[in-house]
């Protein structure tokens, strides 16, 4: 019998399906799987994330053992446990003698990095679960001029053949999104997304979180999927009752409503309890039964075919660099209110809470308060950065750090967006019932009571002229400042300046 080989399944690989378990031998071979204090601190991750990822990886191990393979888990409270990745499977590997390991391509560069460094004959498999490997995205990206998602996402629906009518885009278009972007209306009756109350796994796996990690963020109440049985039930619940208004609500902020109509299907597709392909064909099937609209059908299979697809062919053409990426050269610490919550601004204060409750805020939340916030007063990007990665339930680098570096804080210098996602107070106040309860007026431009947020979207694009000026698709903006009478633009440049030092100061804004 040849020497067993270690298989390596990190926490976001449990896909029954993985390249690694694929080509694995389960008569020869051992599953390596480890919870580890070096891997839960790496960033200060969100409670809630720790306990899924490590209730999803003992329920993924049973599965594995159930199917007649051999599983070494190391558990976080094992006194054996040598609390990183790289020492658990070197115990391993003297365990049984194995020279060698083989593993799906991780998510992140330092992990990558890590594993290729073992002293160990190491073999990394293409991690297949997405729908357009590195080498395809490479080969679309080769020769561009600009990177445009929504050319990456055209290609993939021909591709997938989602939503198409033989070459033709079902309904005549490829993108609806004229008929999204609604305000959401207060007050009606929303159904619910099916949660799931944590079994005994769960409940072991969240009393270890919380005695071992004081992060940011509450652990409970805890109601995600940790296997793919619940998976399939809540992409089931989603279909039937929350896509048909997805479209629609997919931009709108609502006090006290922190999941509208979006799907929460994210962390589980992260962590691969779900596979893209049968997401989008369960959005298709609805729309084919005439059960969803065409707007709400397309909305979401964009992000998933389009968006998620894209930034992860983004992260991989980049490669590690990106993570240090600054073009705007941005360098103030991330304001207190990020962690407190603790501001008079009603969106960021909102934003803020559920992220610390629920581990969720969606993505408007994400790219137009938290994001615009950080963009328009200069943070640091890399602290941005170890934000979003910490604190939402499914934040992995190779989908977190393109949205927020190259989306949100414009870091790239526009390889992802071809223009910053910027705007003031009327942005939100159009898309949410926001600026109703907040302790600034947003229809005041200037003095104590002026948004933050449109003192320092006139200050960004001032101090970024040079930069911007010349984007047409920024040139209004400016023509609309360069219009402004000259003494209310030095009101707007000291009151947004004053705020800034507030700020510098750590007070709460
Ligand atoms: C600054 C910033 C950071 C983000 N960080 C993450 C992250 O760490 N992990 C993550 O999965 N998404 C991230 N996103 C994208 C998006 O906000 C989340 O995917 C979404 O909010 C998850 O909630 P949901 O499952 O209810 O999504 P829905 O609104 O229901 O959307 C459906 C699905 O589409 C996919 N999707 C939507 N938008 C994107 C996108 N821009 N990029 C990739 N996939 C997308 C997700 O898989 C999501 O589950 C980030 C966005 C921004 C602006």
């Amino acid at each position: 019998m040849p020497k067993p080989r270690l298989i390596l399944v990190l926490g976001d690989q449990l896909s029954p399906g993985l390249s690694a378990l694929r080509a694995a031998d389960p008569a020869r071979d051992l599953v390596v799987m480890a919870e580890g204090m070096g891997e839960g601190t790496s960033v200060p991750h969100h409670p809630q994330k720790i306990a899924l990822i490590l209730s999803a990886m003992r329920h993924f191990a049973k599965d594995l053992q159930a199917a007649g393979w051999r599983v070494a888990y190391s558990r976080l409270d094992d006194p054996a446990n040598g609390q990183t990745l790289v020492a658990e499977i070197l115990r391993r590997a003297s365990e049984v003698g194995a020279g060698a390991l083989l593993c799906t391509h991780p998510g992140e560069w330092r992990v990558l990095a890590d594993l290729q460094a073992l002293p160990l004959d190491v073999s990394v498999l293409p991690d297949d679960r997405f729908l357009c490997s590195h080498a395809e995205f490479a080969a679309w990206a080769e020769g561009r001029k600009e990177l445009r998602m929504e050319w990456f996402y055209r290609e993939m629906r021909r591709r997938t053949g989602l939503l198409m009518q033989g070459d033709t885009p079902a309904g005549g278009q490829w993108n609806f999104d004229a008929e999204n972007r609604k305000r959401a209306e207060r007050g009606l009756l929303r159904p619910q997304p099916l949660r799931f109350a944590p079994d005994a796994v769960t409940d072991e796996v969240l009393a270890l979180v919380e005695a071992r990690f004081a992060h940011f963020g509450t652990a409970r109440p805890f109601g995600w999927p940790v296997t793919r049985v619940q998976a399939l039930e809540a992409l089931a619940d989603f279909a039937a009752h929350r896509l048909p208004s997805f479209g629609a609500e997919q931009d709108a902020m609502l006090e006290g409503e922190p999941w509208l109509s979006h799907s929460l299907l994210s962390a589980a597709l992260n962590i691969g309890l779900l596979g893209p392909l049968e997401v989008c064909r369960a959005v298709e099937d609805a729309w084919r039964a005439g059960k969803v609209p065409l707007n709400a059908a397309e909305g979401f299979i964009r992000q998933i075919i389009g968006w998620r697809e894209y930034v992860r062919g983004i992260w991989a053409l980049k490669g590690p660099e990106y993570l240090g990426a600054n073009a705007l050269g941005h360098s103030r610490a991330l304001p207190a209110a990020y962690w407190d919550g603790e501001t008079r601004m009603a969106c960021l204060g909102a934003a803020v809470a559920q992220t610390r409750d629920l581990a969720y805020a969606h993505h408007i939340q994400r790219l137009m308060v938290t994001g615009n916030f950080a963009l328009l007063a200069g943070v640091d990007p890399a602290a941005v950065h170890e934000w979003y990665l910490s604190v939402y339930i499914d934040a992995f680098e190779w989908v977190e750090a393109p949205n927020t570096l190259g989306m949100s804080q414009w870091a790239d210098g526009g390889v992802v967006g071809s223009k910053p996602y910027v705007s003031s107070g009327a942005y939100i106040d159009r898309m949410s019932d926001h600026c109703r309860g907040c302790g600034y007026k947003v229809a005041e431009k200037t003095g104590e009571a002026a948004c933050p947020f449109n003192l320092l979207y006139w200050q960004f694009l001032d101090r970024h002229r040079a930069r911007f000026v010349r984007n047409p698709r920024m040139a209004q903006m400016y023509r609309t400042w360069d219009r402004m009478d000259a003494g209310h633009r030095a009101r707007v440049l000291a009151d947004a300046a004053m705020l800034l030092t507030r700020l510098d100061r750590g007070e709460a804004v």
